[in-house]
């Protein structure tokens, strides 16, 4: 590329020459034409001297002298030749004349013949010579006139004179002047590039700052400053820029400064500011729209759902685990989503950990666990053998001061620099939606404990009022049966009355658990009053109420259950009945079972009573 004054010069140098070229080709033809003229003139001037001087002669009769006038004419300066000749009709008239008066080359002869002047240039070897045969016309106007003497008709030809004059001094003048003239531009020249040239020097050397302050600030560096400070439009452009740079800088300093700390990311030294702080302010954005998404997920599984589609669209991880980590003191945790599904298996790292939470090692020690930066860094990670091109990075989430999550990214090793370099981002992400799972999982606790008994572990009144209706809903689709068994502790009251509260709640543990030990996991036990217990058992193609309720009471009658003053036996009494053979809607069955345990009540407690609609008749 060609640089500005490179090209400035080299236009000077074009116009200026140009300018001598021309002013000299005009100067030279213009001289050409005015020495031609000018010797024209002389030479007309000398022929007309010559014939005023020859009629003067002929008028004084002495014609016969003129040989030494011409001679003497031949001898003034610049005049080398001046040469009279005769035309035929003279010669005829008044002989030959003087020696050299005849004819003598073929331009006299024609200007004779014709009558018209011949001008022109005539070289000798070196110096060029204006040639001028004028012939000398007859005419009778005048007094004395030719005709007088000549015995020719008007406007014919008597003679011709041929003149040489030197053009040497002509042309030495023009070559000077035309030198004069040249040397003129030349030093104009000279010095009007001069003059641009300290005229330009700032403007090239502050353009050429410019030039590297902001290629610097291209990249995202706006330290470059132009020192140019004159107090001409260059130095306004260099003080504006520099104000531009120092804004520039200070702001986007400022702004990567703060964007920084919010994600905790440490920009490098020579980082671009730009392109850095471009990056995270957009981060920042898909942050706090990732954050206002996870608020609004209904449950923890969408929110975790959501951290694992941000791994894998937005960092690209496919594979890894994200644990829970159980309430502190249980040292469990378990994976919720495993390489992006939700799932519960222990994929990538030994099942150990799930019940011996402290040995992740992210879990116990609270940091970044980076095993393609330290080796083997982890024994828990299953894959280290298998897979050797493997690593993993695991984060620990904190909810209020402790590890509530663990994010493990397994990714090959080769790529863990670009990883490391992300870290702080996906940090981020876990960090924004950190609040909103320990929110959720608090409030999932909460619901369970208030829809659990907290005497007996057992659900409550209150589990089965907000279960009911997807019980009935899908026991219908299914078009499957329910046994309904409403179980009350014989004389439970004698037990508070004679040991205590305390044995009491003991008696209600024992057979709350004796329950649980008799039904399927399948099957629900409900603590549906104070010493009132509700199981609703499953049922496949018929009722097994009846059986199970036998069974139960059974149990009961064989616990043991140790007092003070020895061992205590207690019994129940069951109602049962059937949904949705007695009722089509399960509290109705549950008033009929409640009609039956009535029943077996007072037909002498310790039995099972089915309900039959002569119950309700007898009611
Ligand atoms: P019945 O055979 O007719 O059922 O006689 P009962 O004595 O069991 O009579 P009832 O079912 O009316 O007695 C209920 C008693 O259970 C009353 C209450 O003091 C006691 N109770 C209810 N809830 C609790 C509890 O959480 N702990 C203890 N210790 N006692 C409870
Ligand atoms: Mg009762
Ligand atoms: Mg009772």
């Amino acid at each position: 590329m060609m640089k500005l004054q490179q090209k400035t010069s080299l236009l000077a140098i074009f116009l200026f020459g140009t300018l001598a070229v021309l002013i000299t080709a005009i100067s030279l033809v213009s001289f050409r034409q005015f020495s031609l003229s000018t010797a024209s003139e002389q030479v007309r001037t000398v022929a007309e001297v010559v014939r005023v001087s020859l009629t003067e002669a002929m008028i004084n009769g002495v014609i016969d002298k003129r040989g030494p006038f011409l001679k003497r004419l031949a001898e003034v300066e610049g005049l080398l030749v001046a040469r009279v000749m005769r035309s035929p009709e003279v010669v005829r008239q008044f002989g030959q004349g003087l020696d050299g008066e005849q004819t003598v080359d073929a331009v006299e002869k024609r200007v004779m013949e014709t009558g018209v002047p011949f001008f022109g240039i005539v070289n000798d070897e070196i110096n060029p010579i204006f040639r001028g045969t004028i012939p000398f016309i007859a005419n009778q106007t005048g007094e004395p006139n030719c005709l007088q003497c000549h015995s020719t008709p008007n406007g014919a030809v008597l003679g011709a004179i041929t003149i040489h004059i030197s053009m040497d001094q002509l042309q030495a003048k023009a070559l000077i002047t035309i030198a004069i003239m040249t040397g003129i531009i030349v030093v104009f020249a000279i010095l009007l590039t001069i003059f641009f040239r300290r005229q330009m020097s700032p403007v090239m050397a502050t353009a050429i700052e410019v030039q590297g302050v902001v290629a610097k600030a291209k990249d995202g560096n706006f330290v470059g400053r132009i020192q140019y400070t004159g107090d001409d439009e260059m130095g306004d452009i260099s003080r504006d820029l520099n104000q531009l740079m120092e804004h520039l800088h200070d702001s986007l300093g400022t702004i990567t400064h703060d964007v920084s700390k919010l994600l905790r990311y440490e920009a490098e030294g020579n980082t671009n500011l730009i392109t850095t702080t471009t990056e995270m302010v957009e981060t920042l954005l898909e942050i706090s729209q990732f954050k206002q998404a996870v608020e609004e997920d209904r449950t923890k599984s969408e929110v975790y759902f959501r951290i694992a589609h941000v791994l894998r669209e937005q960092f690209g991880i496919r594979t890894g685990t994200l644990y829970e980590v159980s309430s502190p003191g249980m040292n469990h945790m378990k994976p919720v989503v495993v390489d992006g599904e939700l799932d519960s298996t222990c994929k990538w790292c030994n099942a150990e950990i799930l019940f011996q939470a402290d040995s992740c090692r992210a879990n116990r020690t609270g940091h970044i666990i980076d095993s393609i930066e330290t080796e083997m860094i982890c024994s828990q990670f299953k894959h280290i053998l298998d897979n050797p091109g493997l690593g993993h990075i695991c984060i620990p989430v904190f909810h209020s001061g402790t590890v509530g999550n663990v994010v493990q990214i397994v990714v090959e090793r080769t790529h863990g620099p670009m990883y490391q370099r992300l870290l702080p981002f996906i940090a981020a992400y876990l960090r924004e939606s950190a609040p909103t799972v320990e929110a959720k999982r608090l409030l999932d606790t909460l619901r369970e404990s208030a829809l659990r008994d907290a005497l007996t572990g057992l659900h409550n009144r209150r589990f089965l009022e907000e279960y009911v209706g997807t019980l009935e809903a899908t026991t219908k689709r299914k078009k499957s049966r329910l046994s309904v068994l409403l179980m009350d502790i014989d004389h439970f009251k004698e037990v508070n009355d004679v040991f205590g509260h305390d044995v009491g709640d003991t008696v209600l543990r024992v057979v709350a658990k004796a329950l649980g030990a008799q039904v399927r996991t399948s099957d629900m036990v409900i603590r549906y009053g104070g010493e009132e217990f509700l199981v609703i058992l499953q049922e496949g193609e018929e009722y097994s109420g009846e059986r199970m309720a036998e069974k139960l009471r059974m149990a009961v009658a064989a616990l043991k259950i140790p007092v003070s003053s020895g061992i205590m036996r207690k019994t129940i009494s069951i109602g049962v009945a059937g949904f949705p053979s007695d009722g089509e809607d399960i509290w109705e069955v549950i008033k009929y079972a409640d009609l039956a345990l009535y029943d077996a009540k007072h037909s002498g407690r310790n039995r099972v009573v089915i309900y039959t609609p002569k119950l309700s008749n007898k009611e």
